[in-house]
């Protein structure tokens, strides 16, 4: 094989690697994120239990506040009570004691309601406590995998890039040129040629192309999308079967004797 086709072939399997690779470190940082928004739900749900428990003590605390202002609205009432000069003045302050009561029972109702709901509250903390520490565990070990991952694709780049600077020096100029030239506009610069036609745009060679191609002796370029091409005998599709000789009449009625022959054949 040329040796500048033969380097070539490298070349381009070893730029295709660096694009693949240097892609995979390029994208590390979204991977990241995307990770880490995966904890970022499982906060919002502890904050929101949080949240939940807070809001309960704080309306507790109001709810017994309300009780002791209502027990000290009685004690007063009460001590009003032993100095009043009128039934109906009696009767008004025990309808307030009387009302106060009510309050202090249904703030404890209340209380009570809210002592339910904190159980409930606190069991889905803990449960969303412990749903982001798994996750955080999770989310931790695969950051740590992407990182690992990154800095094996950044040692296998840095292999590439040396192959890479040895096997551009190790071609000509020219041919180097023109690789280099397809690769910008093509993304790729090298195709095989099979069955005559350029394997990545599929135009038809020239008979006489194809024969000098088959030896890959030399740089041969596709007329239509430039690529360097070569040429794999590996490929080479198997040779037509030969054509089966026409039968004579008289061996075509040999066969269909033999065949009724078969057919009666008696059973031993
Ligand atoms: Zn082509």
């Amino acid at each position: 094989m040329n040796y500048d086709l033969e380097k070539l072939i490298e070349l381009e399997k070893v730029d295709r690697e660096i694009a693949r690779l240097s892609d995979e470190v390029s994208a590390l940082p979204k991977r990241v994120s995307a990770i880490e928004e995966q904890l970022a739900d499982h906060k919002a749900a502890v904050e929101k239990a949080r949240t939940a428990i807070k809001n309960n003590e704080a309306s507790r605390r109001k709810l017994e506040s309300d009780i002791q202002d209502s027990q000290q609205k009685i004690v007063k009432y009460r001590s009003q009570s032993s100095s009043v000069k009128t039934n109906a003045e009696y009767k008004a302050l025990m309808q307030e004691v009387e009302f106060a009561e009510k309050q202090i029972s249904a703030c404890e109702d209340k209380i009570l309601d809210l002592m339910i709901s904190l159980e409930v509250e606190e069991k889905s903390l803990k449960a969303a406590e412990s749903e982001l520490k798994t996750e955080a565990i999770s989310v931790e070990r695969e950051k740590a995998e992407a990182r690992t991952r990154t800095a094996e694709d950044e040692k296998q780049l840095e292999g590439f890039e040396a192959t890479r600077k040895e096997l551009r020096a190790a071609v000509s100029d020219g041919s180097l040129a023109h690789y280099d030239r397809v690769m910008r506009q093509r993304r790729s610069a090298i195709a095989e040629a099979r069955d005559q036609k350029c394997q990545a745009c599929y135009v038809m060679l020239r008979p006489q192309t194809w024969q000098e191609l088959k030896t890959n002796g030399q740089i041969i370029t596709c007329g239509s999308c430039g690529r360097i091409l070569f040429y794999d005998p590996a490929h080479e599709p198997p040779p037509p079967e030969p054509p089966k000789k026409k039968r004579s009449r008289a061996a075509a009625q040999a066969e269909t004797d033999s065949e009724v022959a078969q057919e009666i054949t008696p059973i031993p």
